[in-house]
C-alpha cells in the first residue's frame, strides 16, 4: 500500500493528480484508456497547474512583488486556479470573463475573493474581448501582472514539468498515445513536449471540438472553424505561444452529442462528475485507442468537476433549449 501523503504548504495540493484506467472507454477503444484525474487538483481543474507556474515564473523575472494584482482572462478555471494560488501567497486577483460561462464559476470566483469583471463574449478581434480586457486592466492596475495564459509559455511548461513526468510513471514508462482538446494549448502542447522527451513514438492526438480551427489546421494547414460547441475552456481559434511547435501527429473532431454520451457514461457506470471537455477528451482517446491496437495505452485528461455545471451540463431545460440531449435520469 503507498504511504498516505502529507504536505507542509497547501500549494503542494496541485498536482500529482491520480491516473484511472476507464473502463468503459477501454471496453470501447479495444485497449486501455486511461484518465487524469485534473478534478482532483484544489481548484477542481488542470488550470491550477499552469496557475501555480505563472505566478511562480512572474514572482522569479521579479515582475509579481508582495502585495500586487494578478490579472487574467479566463473562462473560469484559471482564474479559479489563480485566485486559489494568489490567496495562498498573498496577491489580488482580477479575473475578466465572457458572461456566457457557467453561473457555478462564477459564484465560485467570487466566493474566492477575486474582483470580478463580466464582458460579452466577442470574436478575438474585437477590442473588448476578455483577453485584451484583462491586458488593458493588468496595464491601468499598479503593482499588477497580465497572466497571459494563452501566449505565456509557463503554462505549457506546467505541463513539460509536471503532468507529462506523472503520466509516464503512473504507466511504468509504456505510454503508446496521449491526446486532449486545447484552450490555452498549454496542456496538449506541453504534454507532448514533455512525453515525447521521454519516447518520440508515443502518439500525440489533439481532439477538438466544433467550432474551433485547430482540426483543420493540423489535417490541412488551414485555421478554419466549422459549427458550434457549448464546451467551456476549449476550441481555439488561433496558433496561440503555447501552441507554437507543439508536436501533434494526428487529429480527431467530436461532437459535444458524443462528448455528452461520454459524460453520461462516466458519471452513471464509474460515478465520475466531469465537465464536457473531459467527455470530449475521452472520446478523442477512444478514437487514438482504436488507431493504435489492443496493445496500445492511451492517456487523456479530465479536465474538471462536473459539479461546475450543475446549472447547464446537469440541467435538462438548458440542455433542451441547445438542442441537445438529456440525460434519461435528469427526465
Ligand atoms: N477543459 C476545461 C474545462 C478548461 O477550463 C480548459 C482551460 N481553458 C481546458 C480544458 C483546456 O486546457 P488548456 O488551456 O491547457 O488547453
Amino acid at each position: 500500500m503507498t504511504a498516505l501523503s502529507v504536505k507542509t504548504d497547501s500549494l503542494d495540493l496541485i498536482g500529482n493528480t491520480p491516473l484511472v484506467l476507464l473502463k468503459g472507454a477501454s471496453e470501447a477503444a479495444g485497449c486501455e484508456i486511461w484518465g487524469k484525474c485534473e478534478f482532483a487538483n484544489p481548484g477542481a481543474s488542470v488550470k491550477d497547474r499552469a496557475a501555480l507556474w505563472i505566478i511562480r515564473d512572474a514572482e522569479e523575472r521579479g515582475e509579481l512583488k508582495p502585495g500586487g494584482t494578478v490579472v487574467e482572462g479566463t473562462a473560469g478555471n484559471t482564474g479559479i486556479g489563480l485566485a486559489l494560488v494568489a490567496n495562498a501567497k498573498g496577491y489580488k486577483t482580477i479575473i475578466v470573463m465572457p458572461d456566457n460561462q457557467s453561473a457555478e464559476k462564477m459564484a465560485t470566483l467570487r466566493a474566492l475573493g477575486a474582483e470580478l469583471v463580466l464582458v460579452p463574449p466577442t470574436k478575438f478581434a474585437d477590442p473588448n474581448h476578455f483577453v485584451h480586457t484583462s491586458r488593458r486592466l493588468a496595464e491601468e492596475t499598479e503593482g499588477a501582472i497580465w497572466a497571459n495564459q494563452f501566449d505565456n509559455v509557463a503554462n505549457r511548461r506546467a505541463h513539460i514539468e509536471s503532468t507529462a513526468p506523472e503520466i509516464w510513471e503512473q504507466l511504468g514508462h509504456k505510454v503508446s498515445g496521449f491526446t486532449c482538446a486545447a484552450g490555452t494549448g498549454g496542456t496538449i502542447a506541453g504534454v507532448a513536449l514533455g512525453l515525447k522527451a521521454f519516447d518520440e513514438n508515443i502518439r500525440i492526438a489533439l481532439t477538438d471540438p466544433h467550432g474551433a480551427a485547430l482540426y483543420n489546421y493540423y489535417a490541412h494547414g488551414e485555421l478554419k472553424a466549422e459549427g458550434s460547441s457549448v464546451a467551456e475552456g476549449i476550441g481555439q481559434g488561433r496558433i496561440t505561444a503555447n501552441l507554437e511547435g507543439a508536436p501533434i501527429d494526428t487529429q480527431f473532431r467530436i461532437s459535444d452529442e458524443e462528448g455528452l454520451k461520454w459524460v453520461a457514461q462516466l458519471l452513471r457506470e464509474e460515478g465520475l462528475a466531469l465537465g464536457l471537455s473531459s467527455g470530449i477528451n475521452v472520446a478523442g482517446a477512444v478514437a487514438l485507442g482504436r488507431e493504435l491496437g489492443p496493445d496500445a495505452r492511451v492517456a487523456t485528461i479530465l479536465c474538471d468537476t462536473g459539479f461546475r455545471y450543475l446549472s447547464t451540463l446537469y440541467n435538462a431545460e438548458w440542455l433542451r433549449a441547445k438542442g441537445l440531449p438529456v440525460f434519461d435520469w435528469l427526465g
